[in-house]
């Protein structure tokens, strides 16, 4: 297949979409590969485009309430709250599901993860399909998740048939998830909207354990947090798990990956400062492309600085270990 067209024009998307096809489009968190949700085949493309297990349930994305109860079976009062706080936005509810989605977007689980997002060009689309739509990031399995309409060419632009350019993705980071099936609710993913904002508004949170010591009955709740993925391809590592004195003598070309910049700047060939101001939101818009263009830097070794475990610092800091070669 020839690489597919980027355009601007949301009635073509759309027409796309109703058609069966499959559309990669911006949304403020990353660039999502979307397929109509309650059409099988259009949504078994999306596994096969991205070489994605099927065991990986898929977030189904709606711009019109009247979607929701349609999808999901029962909708709580505090599941309510949170739209009303949080929707549109970077916030993921997984609620028990109806009969209408099909299994394949849930990976036979009896619930449905649903967002609205907030960014307007998505919603357009959204409310021109008229149709909820899969869409998991627009990158190959297992990669890292596209902030631009070109990161998205460039790795499924040949399996996919059309993206809708939005232009660079404002969070930059993946939705927050939170299952709403147990109470209090759950949060199996950081994400754009941060734990400290979901508990301002309803108290604490259960959460997961962090990459790699997730229980099998954890693992059953969130299929798709493998402990490795959003990885480049180039080896990452995080400064707690390196000596960089050796590494330095070691005559490999490193990068540096950090929030405001790191004292041993010149044992680096490529530093990224994600944030010279510290600020995190920031950060977060920067911090895939940035990781991008280190694994395009012919590097033979990523380090990584953590960020401080609050905010947004928490969703990043997941993507860091998630991206570490075992
Ligand atoms: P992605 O589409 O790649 O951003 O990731 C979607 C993630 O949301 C999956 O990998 C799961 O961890 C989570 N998810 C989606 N649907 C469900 C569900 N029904 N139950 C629990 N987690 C889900
Ligand atoms: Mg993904």
């Amino acid at each position: 297949m020839p690489a597919c067209p980027i355009t601007t024009d949301v009635n073509l998307a759309a027409a796309t979409l109703r058609d069966g096809g499959l559309v990669a489009f911006g949304t403020e968190t990353v660039y999502g590969l979307g397929a109509n949700a309650l059409d099988t085949k259009a949504v078994a493309r999306i596994f096969e485009a991205k070489n994605r297990p099927h065991f990986d349930p898929l977030i189904v994305h709606i711009a019109d309430a009247k979607w929701l109860s349609k999808l999901a079976a029962e909708v709580s009062p505090l599941a309510e709250q949170l739209m009303e706080a949080f929707w549109p936005g970077p916030l993921t509810l997984v609620l028990p599901k109806t009969d209408l989605v099909p299994d394949l977007v849930t990976s036979g689980l009896p619930s449905v993860a649903v967002r609205m997002p907030s960014h307007p060009q998505a919603r357009e689309l959204l409310l021109k399909v008229d149709l909820p739509i899969a869409a998991p990031s627009a990158n190959p399995f297992g990669q890292l998740s596209p902030t631009t309409a070109r990161h998205v060419a460039a790795t499924l632009g040949e399996r996919i048939d059309l993206i809708l350019d939005g232009g660079p993705c404002l969070v930059g980071v993946e939705s927050t998830v939170l299952l709403m099936t147990e109470s209090p609710p759950r949060l199996l993913r950081h994400g754009g909207v941060t734990q400290e904002q979901l508990e301002k508004v309803i108290g604490p949170v259960g959460t997961v354990s962090p990459t790699g010591d997730a229980t099998d009955s954890e693992a059953a709740l969130s299929p798709g947090m493998l402990a490795q993925h959003y990885a480049p391809r180039t080896p990452l590592s995080l400064i707690d798990d390196v000596n960089l004195e050796e590494l330095s003598r070691s005559g490999k070309r490193l990068g540096a990956i950090s929030l405001s910049g790191v004292d041993a700047g010149s044992a680096f060939a490529h530093e990224e400062i994600l944030a010279p101001n510290g600020d995190l939101t920031t950060a977060a818009a920067e911090f895939f492309a940035a990781l991008r263009r280190l694994d395009a830097g012919d590097l033979d070794q990523i380090v990584a600085w953590p960020f401080s475990e609050v905010g947004l610092g928490r969703a990043l800091n997941d993507r860091l270990r998630r991206a570490c070669h075992s």
